[in-house]
């Protein structure tokens, strides 16, 4: 039987549920255990996939087509697995398989009630997993914060849960955060309280309490919290800000968070966990010896969650480069009057990111003339590759009205147009090509080299597509398109001839870099960068 781990968040959103459940999961998985994480959004969306960037940040895809919370991502870059739809879950899913059920006559005559139909349909999502692996350790990331009236079924639910599965089988840690109070010079510990309160009131002794801070916590700091709270005193962890992400979990590892729950959970594990890959890695993050500037061309820039995985990928691929990645992040809107030369020249690279709608396009098609002509390493993910084509049919090609559809339905020239199979659909939520599709990479060229293999599969979420009318001309004139789908014909990766790095990718390699596997396209492409400095 697997046990369970539940991770709440109090006083304000933001504190890094995510980061702390994965640092969790990333320990106990270095003990040997098997170990999986799942969200929970109270959000009333049936998955994020039709929520603009703006609103939740990047929108991030599984093998199986999911799509997801960008929490997952967090999930698979440090545990370095794979994550599915199962693992992440909203009020909308929940909500929509009880009326489903409820169409279909399932509930026999009986009304249908928050108690115990959604609460029964929530412990019984949280217990899936279980029965699909063989995981030792469940955790569940509860979203929002606790004293939203969203959150109160899944905090019923669990309140249900952990008295039928027991104490010594789920334990519950709530995120907190301890303000500093600079004219008193104190840290405070009342929003913690009252945050503990409002969990008690659902029903919910919390087990261990992680603080996040930005200074110290003192002894008497956290025996006072340990007695108002209702905790042991080695069950108030400090999670102190830090310089990254990644040395969360070694912070929690001193913390000996990972001790005090297998305590807890009574699973006994006397293994020190074996964190060296992940320590290496750390070393070459923090100790680089060379830098490269590399321009995010993209129109959610305001927002850094919006390309998340992106900037984790530069992580990765820096550490294991030994190279500081500066990334500045550019907003395609500010590149369409004629100054791209002038705003891009101290790059040593430049991306085009991934996008929807007509917003920027102008702006993104002039970063990709610049770098085309002055041979700057190119990366191009999604939209960022649609928009190579329709730069280099436009200005290469010479075919001037080249457009994608997405920008201009009625374009003469459709370089990029709809799948067929899209033409037909309607309806947004989970309609795209969606997931994981294999490619066959050609040996002659940038992509081989970097995967060192030809047979690879990599993870879409896009409707439209390159248009093989165009291929032979665009080949003719240097533009190749050097992956395609087996199956189907369709155009994966497009590189430039006579060009040291310009490979646009109609796939998002971001989805799949961890930790412990940087991406190969990510880790050239900071090579040719290094190089072109
Ligand atoms: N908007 C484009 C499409 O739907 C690209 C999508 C993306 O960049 N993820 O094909």
């Amino acid at each position: 039987m697997a046990k369970y781990i539940f991770v709440t968040g109090g006083v304000t959103s933001s504190l890094g549920k995510g980061i702390i459940a994965a640092s969790l999961a990333k320990l106990l998985q270095a003990r040997g255990l098997g170990v999986t994480i799942q969200k929970f959004d109270p959000y009333i969306n049936v998955d994020p996939g039709t929520l603009n960037p703006y609103e939740h940040g990047e929108c991030y895809v599984t093998e199986d087509g999911a799509e997801t919370d960008l929490d997952l991502g967090h999930y698979e870059r440090f545990l370095n697995r794979p994550t599915s739809q199962a693992n992440n879950v909203t009020t909308g899913r929940i909500y929509q398989t009880v009326i489903n059920k409820e169409r279909a006559g399932a509930y026999l005559g009986k009304t249908v009630q928050v108690i115990p139909h959604i609460t029964d349909e929530i412990k019984r999502r949280a217990t899936l997993l279980e029965k699909e692996n063989n995981y030792d350790i469940i955790i569940t990331e509860i979203g929002g914060t606790v004293g939203d009236i969203e959150s109160l079924p899944y905090l019923e639910a669990l309140r249900q849960l952990r008295r039928e599965l027991g104490k010594e089988n789920c334990v519950v840690i709530h995120l907190t955060l301890i303000p500093y109070l600079k004219a008193a010079k104190e840290l405070k510990t009342k929003p913690t309280q009252h945050s503990v309160k409002e969990l008690l009131q659902a029903g919910i002794q919390p087990d261990i309490l992680v603080c996040r801070t930005e200074y110290h916590l003192p002894k008497e700091l956290k025996e006072k919290l340990a007695l108002f709270c209702n905790v042991d005193e080695n069950s108030v962890i400090e999670a102190i800000d830090a310089e990254t992400i990644y040395d969360v979990p070694l912070l929690m590892l001193k913390e000996k968070l990972d001790k005090i729950v297998l305590k807890k959970l009574n699973i006994k594990n006397n293994l020190e966990p074996d964190l060296n890959s992940w320590k290496e890695f750390l070393g070459k993050l923090k100790n680089p010896t060379k830098e490269v500037n590399i321009a995010l061309v993209g129109k959610y820039n305001e927002l850094q969650d919006a390309y998340k995985s992106i900037y984790e990928s530069f992580i990765h691929a820096g550490s294991i480069n030994e190279c500081k990645v500066n990334v500045f992040p550019i907003h395609s809107e500010m590149l369409e009057s004629g100054e791209a030369d002038a705003k891009l020249k101290n790059m040593d690279g430049i991306l085009v990111a991934p996008g929807f709608g007509e917003r920027g396009i102008a702006g993104k098609l002039e970063a990709i003339r610049y770098v085309r002509e002055n041979k700057i390493p190119f990366f191009g993910i999604c939209l960022g590759m649609q928009c190579a084509v329709v730069e280099f049919c436009k200005n290469v090609l010479g075919i001037k009205g080249s457009n994608s559809t997405e920008v201009d339905p009625k374009t003469s020239e459709p370089v990029i147009d709809l799948m067929p199979e899209q033409k037909n659909i309607t309806t947004k939520g989970g309609t795209m090509r969606l997931g994981s599709y294999n490619c066959k990479v050609s040996k002659n060229s940038i992509s081989y080299k970097a995967y060192g293999k030809t047979d690879i599969s990599e993870r879409h979420r896009h409707r439209y597509e390159f248009n093989n009318k165009y291929l032979e001309r665009m080949e003719d004139a240097g533009m190749m398109a050097v992956g395609t789908n087996p199956e189907s014909g369709l155009v994966e990766i497009i590189e430039l001839k006579d060009h040291p790095f310009f490979v646009g990718v109609q796939y998002h390699p971001e989805l799949k870099s961890t930790v412990e596997n940087p991406h190969p396209l990510f880790v050239s492409f900071i090579k040719a960068a290094l190089h072109s400095k």
